[in-house]
């Protein structure tokens, strides 16, 4: 397999680029517009061929490369089906697969963060976008985010996969790149409560500032990226 964690600086995300094999298909996971070139070149550089972009979720703090990949490569574009973002060419559900070549990635609906949270599962690693962080968990402050929902998510569906499993996260701000289920459930902060109520507390105790982007990235990304030409 290829498999690329590519950086975006400024708003600390992560970017995956996966293929089976060179010459074949490739998949981006959480693109972001200002490193579009940055993929292309990538891209055609490991003699791939894009055909599918993927965001996780709708992102409040980046403008995604959604649309941009799409107008250059021709790929097709992917969210969940909770998304409000009507620019994607195809919409998955939890239970379906994203195939590209013989690599399938499993969708699991995992909200919290936001109403539209998804992550995407390998058998050996799971990208879990703003759901799990690396000693932490997205924010559950705007954009539908629900402190109860996380929780489900977290402890229904993601800390049940292998202990082994890797975790890729959409975001790290602390130089961590990847960890695995095992020891999250035993190191990640957030985790170590008693219940759910516990965990809603915890999350509604927390005071953030909005992120600086988030008046025109929800939007933009609402449009997979597309500005308005206002
Ligand atoms: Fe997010």
């Amino acid at each position: 397999m290829i498999f690329r964690q590519l950086f975006h600086r400024i708003s600390s995300t992560y970017t995956y680029l996966l293929a089976e094999r060179q010459g074949g298909e490739a998949l981006l996971i959480d693109p972001v517009l200002e490193n579009t070139a940055q993929y292309v070149r990538l891209i055609e550089e490991l003699d791939l061929k894009l055909v599918l972009a993927v965001d996780t979720h709708i992102h409040a703090d980046h403008i995604t490369a959604l649309g941009a990949l799409r107008d250059q490569t021709g790929c097709a574009s992917a969210m969940g089906d909770m998304t409000r973002a009507e620019c994607v060419s195809i919409q998955f559900r939890e239970g379906e697969k994203l195939q590209v070549d013989n690599l399938n990635l499993d969708i699991l609906y995992t909200p919290g963060h936001t109403d539209d949270s998804y992550s995407l599962l390998l058998p050996d690693r799971v990208f879990t976008g703003d759901t799990l962080l690396i000693r932490g968990t997205g924010r559950t402050d705007f954009q539908n985010g629900d402190p109860a929902a996380q929780y489900d998510s977290l402890f229904g569906k993601l800390l049940k996969l292998r202990e082994e499993t890797l975790v890729y996260p959409a975001h790290d701000y602390n130089g961590m790149t990847v960890s695995t289920i095992g020891e999250e459930k035993r190191h990640n902060p957030r985790l170590q409560v008693s219940g759910k109520q516990a965990y809603i507390n915890q999350m509604n105790a927390l005071e953030l500032d909005n992120p600086r982007l988030m008046d025109i990235a929800v939007p933009a990304n609402h449009a997979c990226g597309a500005l308005a030409a206002a």
